[in-house]
């Protein structure tokens, strides 16, 4: 803690911060498709990704919007599903109605309601208790957290699973683990990571 008047001589001689450990750019998405909200605008709520799996062998953004609504909520829990090939293609990025609107998400659920606050919710489709996501759907989920980490200043270590919050769930399954994204998101940008 710097006591008395700080010189400014001495202020211009500190040291500049030291730069975010997060991805130094973003990934490149395909061309047509963006993860921006419609208004272009992230909010600055977000401090952490959660990711979940849907305990179900198919559906997609459309089903699982259905499925919450039933359940008395307001629209689709998630900010994003990823497809595993039954009702959207494997791999298929949908962006949820919540995350145009950059709303709190309705996926993780705690006594203090921090990860449905600050947490971007994304759901892969498939149940991984009984076995893996696909490749395209990691593929995707890399990219995608890699945007996210980027554009949110997420660390690696922010990005984490339902079940690694709670305790209280086997989502996203034994079958996924999130050290290969966290590895993805440490490691150097290389050239087919380039835009
Ligand atoms: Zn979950």
């Amino acid at each position: 803690m710097q006591r008395g008047p700080y010189p400014a001589q001495q202020a211009r001689r500190d040291p500049p911060p030291q730069p975010h450990p997060i991805q130094p750019r973003p990934f490149a998405s395909r061309p047509g498709e963006s993860w921006f909200p419609r208004s272009g605008r992230i909010s600055k709520r977000w401090t952490t990704v959660v990711v979940h799996h849907s305990a179900t062998d198919s559906g997609g953004a459309r089903a699982f919007d259905r499925f919450h609504r039933g359940k008395g909520w307001d629209e689709l829990g998630y900010h994003f599903v990823i497809g595993n090939g039954s009702d959207t293609a494997d791999g298929m990025i949908e962006v949820g109605s919540r995350w145009h609107s950059q709303k709190h998400g309705a996926h993780c659920k705690t006594p203090d309601q921090y990860y449905n606050e600050h947490g971007i919710g994304i759901c892969l489709v498939g149940d991984f208790t009984r076995s893996r996501p696909t490749a395209r759907q990691m593929q995707s989920l890399v990219k995608l957290v890699k945007f996210l980490s980027y554009e949110c200043g997420i660390p690696a270590q922010r990005v984490t699973t339902h079940g690694a919050v709670t305790h209280g769930t086997l989502c996203p399954g034994k079958f996924f683990a999130v050290g290969p994204i966290r590895r993805a998101l440490l490691a150097p940008a290389t050239a087919t990571s380039m835009p």
